[in-house]
C-alpha cells in the first residue's frame, strides 16, 4: 500500500479540482470520468490485459487507488466488447482499528462479488521487523502470498493491481538512483509463483487523477496508515521530487511513461539486450540509423543542420 506525499497529493488535486461554479463541476467530473475511461480502456487493449471468459480478481485495499480500479472496471465492464469477471477481494490484515465493515458494506451496495481475506499478517510482521524499521516490505511480501493463493482458490484468470502511472515512474526512477537498473512496474507480467497474470489497468492514469475521482466519488477510504508503518523515505523523496518536477515542467510524468515504452535498446548499455560484440558495419546506407556522432536531443533541428551544412561546405574553419 502507498500512502507517500497523500497530502501534498491531495492539495495538488484539489487546487486543480472542485470548480465553484455547479455547471463548471458536473462539466470536469464529466471530463475526467471521460479521461480516465479512455485511458484505462486504451491500457487494458494496449496490452490485452483481459480477454473473454476472465474472471478477474481486482485486490481491494480500501485506498483511493484501488477503490478507483475495482469503479472504473465494473463501468467498463458494462460496455466492454469481451464479457468477463469481476470478484474484489480486500485482504484483512488484522490492524489494529482495521473498519472490517466498510469494504464488505460498500461493495454489497455497488453488488459486486466479493471475497473478504482474514489473515493476521500484521503480528507476523510486528514480530518480525525491528522496532523503528519500516514495515512495508516484509508486508508487502505477505500480503502478495495470501492474495496469489486466494486467486487459485477463486479460480481468477487475472489479479488487477491498482498501480498507476506515478508508481510506475516513481519506480523507475527508485530503480535507477537507489537499484542501479532501469527497471520500472510492468502493466502486465506472470507472477513469481508462475501461476497467474498480473495486471495494472491504471498505467496510464495519473495520481492527481484518481485523487480527484475519489473525491467526486466519495469512496469509503481506509487509510494505510493503521499499522504506524513509516514511510519508505527514498519513494517519499523521489516522488516529492516528481511532483516538483511536474509542477514546473507540466507533462514531465507522462513523457517519462512514454520513454518506457519506448526504449531504443542498441542505445543503452546491456549487452543482454543487443548484441554490440557481434556488430559489424554493413557498409548500406540507412536513412533511419545512428548519426553516431550527432547529439540526440530536442535541439533545434533546423539550427543544426544549417550548421552542419556550413562545416560541410567549409571544412577549414575551426570549431
Ligand atoms: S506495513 Fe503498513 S504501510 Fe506498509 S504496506 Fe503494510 S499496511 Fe501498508
Amino acid at each position: 500500500m502507498n500512502t507517500v506525499a497523500e497530502p501534498a497529493l491531495a492539495a495538488a488535486a484539489a487546487s486543480a479540482a472542485r470548480p465553484t461554479d455547479p455547471r463548471k463541476a458536473v462539466f470536469e467530473a464529466n471530463k475526467l470520468s471521460k479521461r480516465l475511461h479512455r485511458q484505462v480502456g486504451q491500457a487494458i487493449g494496449d496490452y490485452k490485459m483481459i480477454e473473454a471468459g476472465d474472471k478477474v480478481m481486482v485486490c481491494l485495499s480500501g485506498g483511493k487507488d484501488s477503490h478507483a480500479l475495482l469503479d472504473l472496471l465494473i463501468s467498463l465492464r458494462e460496455r466492454a466488447p469481451v464479457p468477463f469477471e469481476l470478484v474484489a477481494v480486500n485482504l484483512d490484515q488484522k490492524q489494529p482499528g482495521f473498519p472490517a465493515h466498510v469494504l464488505p458494506e460498500y461493495l454489497r451496495r455497488r453488488g459486486v462479488p466479493f471475497h473478504i481475506e482474514n489473515q493476521d499478517t500484521y503480528s507476523v510482521v510486528k514480530k518480525l521487523v525491528p522496532e523503528g524499521a519500516t514495515m512495508c516490505s516484509l508486508c508487502s511480501r505477505l500480503r502478495r502470498g495470501v492474495l496469489y493463493r486466494v486467486a487459485r482458490e477463486l479460480g481468477a484468470t487475472k489479479i488487477a493491481l491498482g498501480h498507476h502511472r506515478d508508481d510506475m515512474v516513481v519506480t523507475l526512477l527508485i530503480n535507477m538512483f537507489f537499484g542501479g537498473r532501469l527497471k520500472s512496474m510492468p502493466p502486465k507480467l506472470v507472477s513469481d509463483d508462475g501461476r497467474h497474470v498480473v495486471i495494472r489497468p491504471l498505467a496510464y492514469v495519473a495520481e492527481t487523477d484518481l485523487q480527484r475521482w475519489a473525491e467526486h466519488r466519495q469512496f469509503p477510504i481506509i487509510p494505510c496508515t493503521l499499522c504506524g508503518s513509516q514511510n519508505d523515505l527514498q519513494r517519499v523523496q523521489v516522488k516529492a521530487m516528481l511532483h516538483e518536477w511536474e509542477r514546473q515542467y507540466p507533462g514531465r510524468s507522462d513523457n517519462m511513461l512514454r520513454a518506457m515504452a519506448h526504449v531504443t535498446r542498441s542505445h543503452l548499455l546491456d549487452r543482454n539486450l543487443y548484441p554490440f560484440e557481434s556488430l559489424q558495419a554493413t557498409g548500406v546506407p540507412d536513412a533511419a540509423g545512428d548519426k553516431a556522432f550527432d547529439d540526440d536531443s530536442c535541439a533545434d533541428t533546423t539550427r543544426v543542420q544549417s550548421v552542419a551544412l556550413h562545416f560541410e561546405r567549409n571544412p577549414d574553419v575551426e570549431d
